[in-house]
C-alpha cells in the first residue's frame, strides 16, 4: 500500500489544430507511365489540412489566431489556385507527395508550429506529410 495518494495530473497545454483549405488546379503526372491516367491532363479540387501543434497561449487561450494561418498561407494559395501545376517550379511532377513537402518548404520558415499537412486530391485518397 502507497504511503501517499499519486497526485491527480494536470491536463496537458499541449493542442493541435487544423485549417483547411481547398483550391482548384489541373495537373498532369509526366512520371506515372505510357497509359497511366494521372499522366492525362486533369484536374482536382485539391483539399489541403495544415495542422499546427504547440501550448495554448495562457492569455489568449489558443495555440494561434486561425485567420493567422490563412494570411500566412495565403501567397501559397494564390500561386497554386486555378494554376497548372506542372508549371510551378518545383511542381514540375505535382503528386501529392510532392506538392505537401513543396508547401512544407514554403510554409515553414514563417509558421514554426506547422506539425502536418494532409494533401487529398479526390474523397478516397491523401498524403500525410509530417516534414
Ligand atoms: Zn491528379
Amino acid at each position: 500500500m502507497p504511503d501517499s495518494i499519486p497526485a491527480v495530473p494536470q491536463p496537458s497545454d499541449t493542442v493541435r489544430i487544423v485549417r483547411k483549405f481547398t483550391f482548384e488546379a489541373a495537373h498532369l503526372l509526366p512520371n506515372a507511365g505510357e497509359g497511366h491516367k494521372c499522366a492525362r491532363l486533369h484536374g482536382h479540387s485539391f483539399q489541403v489540412e495544415l495542422a499546427c501543434e504547440g501550448n495554448i497561449d495562457p492569455q489568449k487561450g489558443w495555440l494561434i489566431d486561425f485567420a493567422q494561418i490563412k494570411q500566412l498561407f495565403a501567397p501559397i494559395y494564390d500561386r497554386l489556385d486555378h494554376h497548372y501545376l506542372n508549371d510551378i517550379e518545383g511542381l514540375e511532377n505535382p503528386t501529392s507527395e510532392i506538392l505537401a513537402r513543396w508547401i512544407w518548404t514554403q510554409l515553414k520558415p514563417t509558421l514554426p508550429i506547422l506539425s502536418q499537412i494532409n494533401i487529398a486530391e479526390t474523397c478516397n485518397a491523401r498524403c500525410e506529410y509530417r516534414g
